[in-house]
């Protein structure tokens, strides 16, 4: 459906984007995750029209559509600052795009309200001015407003990273049902890999103006590529060669004490000196651990979950704890951490 193909783009002396391949499938939520400044928005520009590649091609639906401007691209974009035009009620925003197609006023009325509904803007809010509207609110507006062109591709750049926490976590299940339900193929930008996790069916990692690795959420997060990748995503502790050569002591064949050594926080078992599971945490009855002395150095409360950090050899270790009644594990108690050595992920130091 979507192709980047070989995409270099160069502004005077930066190159924001340095080479891109990149497919989308017809139907696909896929995201484009990474650090601010990598290149996602200058990617998505370049698919819309307004952007020009320095070289390479972008295809839509097996077309070459590099040159086309990008009212004839079938794509609709909701910018991160929403862009919406202050001085015009929600209704004349959403009707924007349709006016310029010269739709006639009776079909406007019809399909701003058929869309507004979708997007749960209710008819009272209609005739209001945007400026008057929460930032909930605009962002409705402005997903209405691309959507109501009937594109067949949907853009979103950040569309959520100005919201407050809970209202961006209501919209993010809102703003997947809609795709789900209308199966709209949908590129999605986001530098927040939570997100990224819970809405996507595919993720591009960025990391300046590269994609290290493309996958589902969960090849991305159990299988990372690269140690950017392991690290731009979810919670390790980097392990020293010391605490790996303990692991490989039990695991001859797998593990490379020279190499980059990391470990998820919550593939980590915390015993304490007996050998009993701290907290909720079970054992994994398949998993051929192993177990670390160690001392704990310090201890966060989050409600759900306790973080501890036991030094274990040469290392600082993370680990959650879900915690059941009062904890027991105070600093500088001694305990024991089970590990599979099968569960570190290890990478190629890079010069
Ligand atoms: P992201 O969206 O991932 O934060 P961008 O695509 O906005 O990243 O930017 C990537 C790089 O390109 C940055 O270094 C940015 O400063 C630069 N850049 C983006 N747009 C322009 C532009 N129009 N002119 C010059 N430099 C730009
Ligand atoms: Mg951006």
């Amino acid at each position: 459906m979507i192709r980047f193909d070989n995409i270099k783009v160069v502004f005077d002396d930066v190159t924001a984007i340095s080479e891109l391949d990149l497919d989308v499938s017809e139907g696909e939520f896929f995201t484009l995750l990474g650090p601010s400044g990598c290149g996602k928005t200058t990617a998505l520009r370049t698919l819309s029209g307004l952007v020009s590649p320095t070289s390479g091609d972008i295809y839509i639906d097996g077309r070459a559509v590099t040159t086309l401007p990008s009212d004839k691209r079938g794509v609709g974009m909701v910018f991160q600052n929403y862009a919406l035009f202050p001085s015009m009620s929600v209704r004349e925003n959403i009707a924007f795009g349709l006016k310029v197609r010269r739709t006639s006023a009776d079909e406007r009325r019809t399909l701003v309200t058929d869309i507004a509904r979708r997007v749960d803007l209710s008819d009272d809010q209609l005739d209001k001015n945007v400026a008057d509207l929460s930032g909930g609110q605009q962002q409705r507006v402005a997903i209405a407003r691309a959507l109501v062109l009937k594109p067949k591709i949907l853009l979103l750049d950040e569309p959520l990273s100005n919201l407050d926490a809970k209202l961006r976590q209501q919209l993010r299940v809102e703003l997947k049902d809609l795709q789900v339900q209308s199966g709209i193929t949908t590129v999605y930008v986001t530098h927040d890999q939570d997100e990224a996790l819970t809405m996507s069916d595919r993720i591009a990692v960025f990391n300046r103006g590269r994609v290290e690795q493309i996958g589902t959420p969960q090849e991305i997060y159990e299988k990372s590529a690269t140690e950017f990748v392991c690290t731009f995503i979810g919670d390790s502790t980097k392990l020293g060669p010391e605490l790996v050569s303990r692991l490989t002591d039990h695991s001859p064949s797998r593990l490379d004490p020279s190499r980059l050594s990391y470990l998820r926080v919550e593939k980590v078992l915390l015993e304490d000196r007996a050998g009993a599971p701290t907290g909720a945490q079970q054992r994994d009855p398949a998993g051929s651990t192993v177990s670390l002395e160690g001392r704990i150095v310090a201890r966060s409360y989050h409600g759900q979950h306790s973080r501890y950090t036991v030094r274990s050899h040469d290392s600082d270790v993370k680990v959650l704890v879900k915690e059941i009644g009062a904890s027991t594990l105070d600093i500088g108690h001694p305990v024991h951490l089970r590990v599979d050595p099968a569960h570190v992920l290890q990478y190629q130091a890079t010069a």
